[in-house]
């Protein structure tokens, strides 16, 4: 199936009316003076983009062509224990890529594009009241040793969110200011403009890594493996910490010897100082049947990877989905097998968590 080469080419923009009333709503309008303009009555309520699973063909260019612009409303900060402390108020939903596996558009319907939010300023804001309420950290913990770690991209793909408005821009400097805080978000795109936002160390960017043969079916319309992984020097270079995020990891036959070959690429390729700093996460695929239904009618080359059910076990989740994860003592097995490849063949990185 032909994808859509260009990441984005906005043509038309859904928009709460009060999205030109914010300074970075008219920025993002300014960009695009073309772009067909519709008014919404709220962001999360387009009947015409959301929950159509019908045409993948559909809503791969809809991720292509289509910005939803709204205001956050809720500045809640949710605590976590795995990849940060603290999830923040997030600064947009939605991605413009479009793994087979991923979860966003599990909870939001399938034509997923991106929304940016444009009171970036109360968020920013709200983020420093609520940093400097926790004061400094009491002890270290998995996620960092002395800072509080704020996940900023839990429902979307930051790297690509700055190529559509300075959201990104703003919550690196927030967080280059904060003296006792970080930001943090996961990666599958390698965007080079941020090699100029100055973090200070105060931003740790997680690039998600797996074997390039799973990647070229499965991370659909993100940057090739082999890109993400040159980039992590020059982002180290250019002040942000850099962590890998291994996720997800998928079973397949030969798995291991493939998670070798990235390790050795991995060390092969990463500078004394990136390697000094370097951490990683380990999160073995959670997959849905729900998700295997939709994707068997426009991607189904993915779920030769994704769909093992001979391998995985039913869960029925809080939301009252069935989800699939690989089956408990195998999974096990299968998790200290790549924590003991890993010590081996990349041995400066230290493992943050794994399951
Ligand atoms: S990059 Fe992340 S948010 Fe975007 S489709 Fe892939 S997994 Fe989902």
């Amino acid at each position: 199936m032909a994808l859509p080469r260009e990441i984005l080419d906005i043509q038309t923009i859904y928009m709460e009316p009060a999205v030109e009333t914010y300074d970075r709503g008219r920025q993002v309008l300014a960009y695009y003076p073309n772009a067909r303009r519709i008014m919404v009555p709220s962001h999360h309520e387009i009947p015409t983009l959301y929950g159509n699973e019908g045409n993948a063909e559909d809503w791969l260019r809809i991720k292509q062509h289509t910005l939803v612009l709204g205001v956050k409303k809720s500045m809640s900060m949710r605590p976590n224990e795995r990849s940060s402390n603290f999830i923040a108020p997030s600064t947009s939903n939605g991605c413009a890529m479009a793994c087979a596996y991923c979860y966003v558009p599990r909870r939001k319907g399938y034509a997923n594009p991106i929304t940016v939010f444009v009171n970036i300023e109360q968020i920013c804001a709200a983020l420093g009241r609520h940093a400097r309420r926790q004061g400094l950290k009491p002890a270290a913990d998995q996620v960092d040793p002395n800072l509080w770690v704020y996940d900023l991209g839990e429902n979307g793909d930051l790297s690509v969110d700055a190529l559509v408005s300075d959201n990104v821009r703003d919550l690196v400097a927030t967080f280059r200011d904060l003296s006792n805080a970080k930001g943090s978000f996961a990666t599958k795109y390698v965007n080079r403009d941020l090699l100029g936002y100055d973090p200070q160390g105060k931003t740790r960017i997680r690039f998600s890594l797996m074997p390039e043969q799973v990647a070229q079916v499965v991370d659909v319309r993100t940057s090739p493996v082999s890109e993400r992984i040159a980039a992590i020097n020059d982002f180290v270079e250019a002040g942000y910490e850099v962590h890998i995020n291994f996720s997800p990891v998928i079973v397949y036959d030969g798995w291991e010897r493939d998670y070798i070959e990235l390790f050795e690429k991995l060390d092969a390729t990463l500078s004394a100082t990136a390697k000094e700093q370097l951490k990683a996460e380990v999160i073995f695929l959670t997959h849905n049947a729900a998700l295997h239904e939709v994707n068997l009618r426009w991607h189904p080359r993915a779920e030769d990877w994704l769909w093992r059910p001979e391998l995985q076990q039913k869960k029925l989740s809080q939301n009252g989905m069935w989800n699939l994860r690989y089956k408990v003592h195998e999974k096990r097995r299968y998790v200290e097998s790549f924590l003991g490849t890993l010590r081996r063949a990349l041995p400066c990185c230290e493992v943050r968590y794994a399951f």
